[in-house]
């Protein structure tokens, strides 16, 4: 029943865990003896509230979150984070200061300035089409908080090391890294995650914010924008998606019980990202778009020598069994998205099919 799953490299919504859906799939009609699905039951159930509480616990071990740091989700994407996380954390009269590098910071500089937020841009990418991670920049002295976004889905590119906040707290959208290896929470203020990416289906951010954010939030906003009312209701103000937070609880166990925790998973990922570009960079036929210091390990971009190549590319690798390979509508080219989720069986398949695609049209 599972032989006809392809190599799924979408870049989001995104392959999940065949262990995950298959438990998903066990427990859909009864779910541990409560008689009814996850779909169906009171996000107020003792059910739910195990649910809830399991996949944030998971999350704070995974990262070695301190008791500084609260776990929450909250619907309308990474995209509602972007004007969320200005209102609530851009302070009055300071400064918010933001790194360039690509569409998704673009608009999260842009929902900061339709606030009418300070904002300064210390760096940008896009003189050289994004396709790298900027090194120098200062952050403003009274910066409230230095805004990035750690992996450029898009463009393939990713903060190998994070930037220095300079003494302004850290703020990151890690929507395509997240949970992928380990790092350190302490420099950070806020990380925030589209769950479509990396731990989950679409439907929640995963928002961890630390305990001094809280003071920062102004007292006029509705409550439903205010990161405090979150943390108060442990992100059940009104119904959460249950479903989605079940989910990515299943993953979280996954990446800690059946990987091992990020450590081993930053392993792997790291394997396979090493074998796909080692076979981009051996030849010619396949160009990688990113500088190779900024490349990321998370979304594998590359051009072929002209766009009906590309087009016959992504077409017969579907016919292969390897679906989502074409780039993002806006950039073109090709896309590897190469998750969690996505095994070293799937890149050693993908590299097959690119050998044999280069002899018969190379
Ligand atoms: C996909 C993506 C987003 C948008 O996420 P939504 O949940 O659709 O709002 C934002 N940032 C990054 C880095 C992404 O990859």
């Amino acid at each position: 029943m599972t032989s006809n799953r392809i190599h799924n490299f979408n870049a989001g919504p995104a392959a999940l865990p065949l262990p995950v859906l298959e438990q998903i799939q066990s427990e859909l009609l009864d779910y541990q003896g409560s008689g009814m699905s996850v779909l169906e039951m009171s996000h107020r159930s003792k059910w739910f509230d195990q649910i809830i509480n399991d996949a944030v616990a998971r999350a704070r071990r995974l990262l070695n979150l301190g008791d500084d740091f609260y776990v929450l989700f909250i619907q309308g994407g990474a995209s509602m984070q972007f004007f969320m996380l200005a209102m609530n954390l851009g302070l009055e009269g300071k400064p918010v200061n933001y790194i360039n590098t690509g569409t998704w910071s673009t608009k999260a500089i842009k929902q900061a300035e339709i606030l009418g937020k300070d904002v300064r841009v210390l760096a940008s990418s896009e003189d050289r089409d994004f396709s790298y991670i900027p090194k120098d920049f200062a952050v403003d002295k009274d910066a409230a908080y230095l805004h990035f976004t750690s992996n450029n889905t898009i463009k393939g590119t990713q903060w190998a090391r994070f930037p220095e906040g300079q003494g302004a707290p850290l703020i990151s959208d890690m929507s395509s890294d997240i949970m992928s290896r380990p790092m350190d929470v302490s420099p950070f203020g806020l990380i925030y995650a589209g769950a479509q990416k990396n731990i989950g289906p679409a439907g929640v951010a995963l928002a961890i914010i630390r305990e001094d954010m809280l003071a920062r939030v102004p007292k006029n906003l509705p409550d439903m924008l205010k990161y405090t009312t979150y943390v108060e209701k442990n992100s059940l103000y009104n119904t959460p998606s249950c479903f989605v937070i079940y989910t990515v609880g299943l993953v979280l166990k996954w990446v800690e019980e059946t990987i091992g925790g990020l450590a081993e998973m930053g392993r792997i990922n790291r394997e396979k990202a090493d074998m796909l570009y080692g076979f981009i960079d051996a030849g010619d036929f396949y160009r990688g778009t990113a500088d190779i210091d900024s490349r990321s390990l998370m979304n594998v971009t590359f051009r072929l020598p002209d766009e009906d190549l590309e087009k016959a590319f992504v077409e017969e690798a579907l016919k292969e069994g390897l679906g989502g390979l074409k780039g993002h509508r806006s950039v073109g080219g090709c896309r590897a998205s190469i998750y969690n989720a996505t095994g070293l069986d799937a890149i050693q398949d993908l590299v097959s099919f690119m050998k044999a695609f280069e002899k018969t049209k190379g």
